[in-house]
């Protein structure tokens, strides 16, 4: 079989479609390479070769010695030029190429072929004696250290030493004869290490070095870099083996990179760096300040040295057509990498560029404008995770700043503030006109107030779902959770971390979408949302099969949800309506209450709030439908927990502290996650349930009458494990709707379903679907219960899981697709048995989630439902995953 595939002198083998088996890089340079493109001539092993290494103790096919040696002289003839030739010696570069790039992740040799004889060679051709052993002595140390193992700091005490010993400053006041001296020392020094010479041979070298590069691809960090990019090890890697250019052979020489259009911002302008008289480490190393290849570019970063467009004015002519030939021809926005040898242009590498949010969606919109690509494209063009950037604001790249510990990114978003510990402060402070930022342990209902004021949120314990995230997400206030090096002293007023301690009122800002605390104010910049986002937005919404929803319950939330194009609420968290705490003691009255007079009397309080609260969710969304949950409240979350809290509950319930207290304590539970919350609540107090669904009923009624608007409530019992918790649920909620509808002489459309967050659920989802018009995947619950993982404590261990690759990633952000993804499909398909027509959708936080949503759109769910400032992302990659 083919194993080598050759390119150069404007033929080659392989193609840019041929990735998988020639690499990122190997691909792109045969491309180049038949476009005309002046490419040195080289050739690519295959990454079945790298397969077949590993799938056989670490050695090669029989016949790829020949190819490589046949494809040598192919090299040999293109740049006339011999390997190992004494006068005229040709010498390459080895370097790794995977499918995806991994910047810096594995080995690369260069000026391979240089020895003793044949560096005498290059000297006559370069007529500079210095440049050919300082080549080689770089050769030797690249070598020693990437294919024979010998550590670069060795090499280092030696130069120093001879550095220190002439009195020199700079590696550039070493002289030819030093470098060539050195070469014999670090050559001993091998010696010494390995017991055996450094070799001399150029084809015992080649195969060093190509081994060296199959061997970097199971190195510690490429395996890192793999995990943490979910790049499996069986796509090995590719070796290029190619004819070396070099950019240090004096001022007709540079080497460079250019982009071609600016990576940063977009805009459709050439953008590129270069270092005259260097070699392509001097220009990453960032040792001298490189110029700009335009004009323009000179001007726009306020360089004093002159511009390629000034200087090599013909090449930079051949640089911009190249440039528009490349993008045209990829039509994607390429990174390119070159390499000027005494005036004449090589190009080493195209590739498709990274780039900036901001860049991303303006190359996107400008090249489907442009009638380089088309919608498709565009909309596939942009990572939806990456619009998370656009939505919020974001720390000034250029900015400096301190960083202090790092958390979860929890919620995103930038944001600075004055710190205070408890939410009482933060409204105190936020009164007083004063930018705060709260700092807890963790947050609590009654915190909401203090939150919802506050610049952003930091806690130092609790998860992606603990009750910070959530509610700071649903707010679209950063947050930074589960900060565990930080330590908080509530009672000093302090946090403290790596020995620094910041006291109350000092600024810190925190980056929520990278979960980074850093102390003083770092200036933040705006999102956008008109424009080429909007246009974006527009042709992703045309394309997409799914909806999308907004998880939200206040009118703030929803009023966001329309905004960023939320179509209905997918979920509504009764129970965070009443944080409030003029509510809150209510609820905790109904919840401590002894007996049915007692709830009772607390949901006459309850009722009038509820229905207003529902009136303007309804008016706000009108037309579109929203789901309403019936209370579900872990009951850790609302129980008082101070004796001014509990002394409270008992004066407003009218009866005694003592009493109030033994409650609380005879409430306690040790799983309340797994304990009296969801229809549990419903089943035991039906007086609940039964005040909830009035208020929903009379506020529907209410705005469909007084503002003529359709509304369309949809019911939904929440944590159902068996079809006995719903059939009497139900019934419940079509009594009260009858008993209103009945009042007020007037009827609306409603529907009643439940959530699936339970693998009984799951598995009973057949029965279930005879009482429920929909489902709707509780992923949150869900996955905490299939998994039997806490969603508050698994944040620490799950990092370590997520390390070793037990899950590829956190199951409480992605959704855990061999596990919780077959309960929803096992409950999908038994529900769709048993009701044909049943709508399902998800409303846990998987449903924000890009991966989850591919994963969704598989099931074929209806709509997803995330919170508000998510929901361009959900449309976005609702709309990526039908293409
Ligand atoms: C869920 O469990 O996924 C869900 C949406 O409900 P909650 O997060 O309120 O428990
Ligand atoms: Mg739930």
């Amino acid at each position: 079989s083919k194993w080598v595939y050759f390119f150069g002198d404007g033929q080659a083998d392989g193609r840019a479609d041929m990735k998988n088996l020639l690499g990122g890089k190997g691909a792109n340079l045969a491309e180049m390479s038949s476009l005309g493109v002046p490419v040195p001539a080289g050739f690519t092993i295959t990454t079945e070769v790298c397969t077949f290494y590993y799938d056989n103790n670490e050695t090669y096919p029989d016949d790829l010695k020949n190819q490589v040696m046949e494809n040598l002289g192919r090299i040999e003839t293109i740049m006339g030029a011999k390997f190992g030739d004494p006068k005229n010696p040709l010498l390459l570069s080895i370097r790794s190429g995977a499918r995806t790039s991994m910047p810096g992740m594995m080995d690369t040799v260069l000026n391979l072929g240089l020895n003793d004889t044949t560096v005498e060679g290059l000297i006559a051709l370069s007529g500079d004696a210095r440049f050919a052993y300082d080549s080689y002595r770089r050769f030797v140390t690249m070598y020693s250290d990437v294919v024979l193992g010998v550590d670069h700091y060795h090499f280092e005490e030696i130069l120093d030493a001879l550095k220190e010993d002439k009195g020199y400053r700079l590696d550039t006041d070493v002289t030819a004869d030093d470098w060539k001296h050195l070469v014999g020392v670090y050559k001993a020094k091998v010696l010494e290490q390995l017991g055996s010479a450094f070799p001399e041979d150029p084809v015992d070298q080649l195969w060093g070095a190509v081994g060296a590069v199959f061997g970097s691809w199971m190195n510690q960090r490429a395996k890192t870099y793999r995990r943490l990019h979910h790049i499996p090890a069986h796509w090995g890697t590719a070796v290029n083996v190619q004819a070396m250019v070099f950019g240090n052979m004096g001022e007709e020489s540079a080497t460079g990179v250019c982009f071609t259009r600016d990576p940063s911002t977009g805009e459709n302008a050439f953008y590129g760096e270069y270092l005259v008289n260097a070699q392509g480490e001097d220009v990453v190393a960032g040792i001298r300040t490189p110029q700009n290849i335009s004009i323009a570019g000179k001007e726009r970063n306020n360089s004093d040295l002159p511009a390629m467009e000034e200087t090599m004015p013909e090449i930079y002519k051949q640089l911009v057509t190249i440039r528009d030939n490349m993008e045209l021809h990829y039509k994607d926005m390429q990174d390119m990498e070159f390499t000027i040898q005494r005036g004449k242009l090589w190009m080493l590498q195209t590739r498709n560029g990274k780039r900036t949010a901001a860049a991303a969606l303006k190359i996107a919109v400008d090249m489907c404008n442009e009638g380089m690509i088309d919608k498709e494209t565009a909309i596939l063009r942009v990572q939806p995770e990456q619009l998370d950037q656009l939505l919020h604001p974001t720390l000034d790249p250029n900015a400096p700043r301190e960083l202090l510990g790092h958390g979860l990114p929890a919620s995103p978003g930038a944001a600075s503030g004055q710190v205070v510990f408890t939410a009482d402060e933060a409204e105190a402070w936020a009164q007083k006109g004063k930018k705060v930022v709260l700092v807890r342990v963790e947050t609590s209902p009654e915190d909401i107030g203090g939150m919802h004021v506050s610049q952003g949120i930091l806690t130092t314990r609790g998860g992606m779902t603990s009750h910070a995230a959530v509610v700071a997400r649903g707010m679209g206030v950063p947050c930074v959770a589960g900060a565990g090096e930080i330590r908080v002293d509530y009672n000093k007023k302090t946090l403290t971390v790596g020995g620094k301690v910041v006291k109350e009122g000092d600024i810190i800002t925190l980056d929520g979408a990278k979960g980074e605390v850093f102390l003083g104010e770092v200036p933040t910049l705006q999102p956008e949302l008109s424009g080429d986002f909007a246009d974006l937005m527009e042709w992703a919404d045309a394309v997409r099969r799914m909806r999308v929803r907004a998880n939200a319950e206040t009118a703030e939330d929803c009023s966001t949800a329309r905004k960023f194009g939320a179509e209905g609420v997918g979920l509504c968290r009764t129970e965070h309506m009443f944080f409030d705490p003029k509510r809150i003691i209510h609820i905790r009255q109904m919840i401590l209450a002894e007996d049915e007079a007692g709830r009772r009397a607390a949901l006459e309080h309850l009722l009038p709030y509820q229905r207003q609260d529902f009136v303007e969710v309804f008016q706000i969304m009108r037309g579109l439908p929203v789901t309403v949950r019936l209370l579900d409240p872990p009951l850790h979350e609302f129980l008082p927990h101070s004796d001014t809290e509990i002394a409270d509950v008992a004066a407003s319930a009218g009866v005694d502290a003592a009493m109030v207290k033994s409650r609380v304590a005879m409430l306690q539970e040790s799983n309340p996650m797994l304990g009296h919350r969801g229809c549990r609540l419903g089943i035991t107090y039906p007086e609940v349930y039964e005040m909830q669904a009035r208020a929903i009923f009379e506020a529907a009624l209410e705005v469909s009458e007084t503002a003529g608007e359709t509304v369309l409530p949809e019911i939904m019992i929440p944590l159902v494990g068996a079809v006995k918790e719903l059939e009497p649920m139900r019934a419940l909620v079509d009594r009260v709707a009858k008993e209103t509808f009945a009042a007020k002489g007037r009827e609306i459309a409603y529907q009643v379903g439940t959530m699936i967050e339970l693998p009984r659920a799951c598995l009973q989802a057949g029965g279930i679907a005879e009482h429920a018009e929909f489902f709707s995947f509780g992923t949150n619950d869900l996955t905490q219960t299939t998994l039997g993982m806490s969603r508050d404590d698994s944040a620490p261990f799950l990092e370590v899981y997520t390390q070793k690759g037990i899950y590829a990633r956190d199951p409480f952000q992605s959704i855990d697709v061999d596990g919780v993804g077959e309960m929803v499909k096992i409950a999908a398909e038994r529900g769709r048995t048993s009701r044909p027509d049943i709508k399902l959708g998800i409303c846990g936080e998987h449903g924000g989630d890009p991966n989850s949503i591919h994963f969704c759109e598989g099931v074929g769910l209806a709509y997803v439902s995330c919170s508000p400032y998510r929901v361009p992302i959900a449309r976005l990659a609702a709309a990526q995953s039908v293409l």
